[in-house]
């Protein structure tokens, strides 16, 4: 095939089910109509995701254009939608969040955190502390509410609200890391992984992370705990160059990009992936014009990926890797998108509403945005230092391996290692 032609490939969408055909065209790119013909193959490939697309970046252009200076953090109003959690019953669409209790005392702490480590009061660290004991009185593994079974992922979303809260009352003190290494080894897999919860979980690349991070935070890392956790997770890196939930056969995405190379970085093991499939894969997740990262390959810009996408480009500036997305632009995103005027709370995207979990994962998203990361001398540390911005934000140094203030990971590290 010469210059002067492309070759496009595309499903052929009027077919049901999983096997659809893929038809190859060869256009010219030379002919007068080559533009029309162009236009005509990209509405036959036009899908939901593609309108939405085109939906997503109308609003987003339109957010770029109306701003006559770059839009500052509004900290007040999210820092009143980070209280109200604390005053206000979640509504009761919210019921499903049930289960989840410790993710929503660590979304909310760190979110106040990273905005100003004074926010997370002393009266919300003994809320916080409280509700995590009742869940767990013998002081861990925690379930996602009273009564829950013992679950990875709460655990981890325990442990880190643990961490942002200070050692008050010797809360820390309380927490039994016997307990929750001799848990941990019960979840452990013959092919490296970790079930999430005893019995019924599934084993992926989140559990992956949620048993390395709290392992590493309380000082019960083994040879023992971490045996063949290394190949599970190079094993995940997809042909994309991200990673999937299990080895061999999911699509690279976001979330468990990031779980597998932090979990890489705490297992000192990140040579043994693909990094420049991983950069590419990283690189390509910001999409342009919206300025956003994506978490999938064709799927749309969400602002919680400037963590997830983000933090694993941030991982990867400790090893030398400082290029990956274009912080400048995510920051843009951030800002313009994200926010809705003066209105509280982070959103993924214009159009939908603010609430816990992207407040979180915004901020520390435009924490990196505003940071450069890299390892102390002794390549034991990670230290965070901000760039030079315009108008910044003044957020708190942050950790991208745990999603925490460097300050509150250092201070709860020292107290158990
Ligand atoms: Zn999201």
């Amino acid at each position: 095939m010469g210059t002067s032609a492309t070759r496009i490939q595309y499903l052929r969408r009027n077919l049901l089910g999983r096997k659809r055909e893929v038809v190859t065209r060869v256009i010219s790119t030379e002919d007068e109509g080559d533009q029309n013909e162009i236009i005509s193959i990209m509405k036959e490939v036009e899908t939901d995701t593609s309108i939405a697309r085109d939906e997503v970046i109308e609003k987003c252009q339109a957010l770029y254009e109306e701003a006559q200076t770059i839009p500052e953090l509004h900290r007040d109003a999210h820092k009143k939608f980070l209280d109200a959690s604390f005053t206000n019953d979640l509504p009761p669409q919210m019921a499903a969040l049930d289960a989840s209790q410790p993710w929503l005392l660590y979304w909310t702490a760190n979110s106040l955190r990273v905005l100003n480590e004074k926010y997370l009061t002393k009266e919300y660290q003994f809320r916080i502390c409280e509700k995590l004991f009742a869940i767990s009185p013998t002081g861990g593994p925690f379930g996602g509410g009273v009564g829950q079974l013992p679950h990875l992922a709460s655990t981890y979303a325990a442990i880190n609200a643990l961490a942002l809260c200070e050692n008050g009352e010797d809360y820390w003190d309380m927490v039994d890391e016997k307990a929750i290494y001799d848990w941990l080894i019960s979840l452990k897999q013959e092919n490296g992984g970790f079930k999430t919860c005893l019995g019924v979980g599934e084993v992926d690349t989140r559990g992956v992370y949620c048993a390395l991070s709290v392992a590493s935070m309380l000082g019960i890392m083994t040879d023992e705990l971490t045996e063949g956790v290394v190949d599970f997770l190079v094993d995940c890196q997809s042909s994309e160059g991200g990673f999937g939930g299990c080895p061999h056969e999911d699509e690279a995405h976001g979330g468990y990009t990031f779980c597998a190379v932090a979990s890489l970085h705490i297992l000192d093991a990140i040579d043994r992936i693909n990094i420049p499939n991983l950069a590419k894969w990283c690189s390509q997740r910001q999409l342009d014009p919206e300025r956003g990262l994506s978490g999938r390959s064709n799927k749309l810009v969400d602002g919680c990926y400037s963590f997830w996408v983000g933090g694993t480009a941030a991982v990867m500036e400790l090893y030398g890797l400082d290029h990956l997305i274009n912080k400048s632009s995510l920051r843009d995103y951030i800002l313009y998108c994200c926010q809705n005027g003066s209105r509280p709370g982070l959103r993924d995207k214009p159009g939908t509403h603010p609430d816990l979990y992207h407040t979180n994962y915004i901020l520390l998203g435009l924490a990196l945005c505003e940071n450069s990361f890299n390892l102390s001398d002794n390549g034991k540390a990670v230290q965070c230092k901000p760039l030079p911005v315009t108008a910044p934000s003044h957020l708190s140094s942050i950790n991208p391996i745990y999603g925490l203030p460097t300050k509150n990971v250092q201070k709860f590290i020292s107290h158990f290692v």
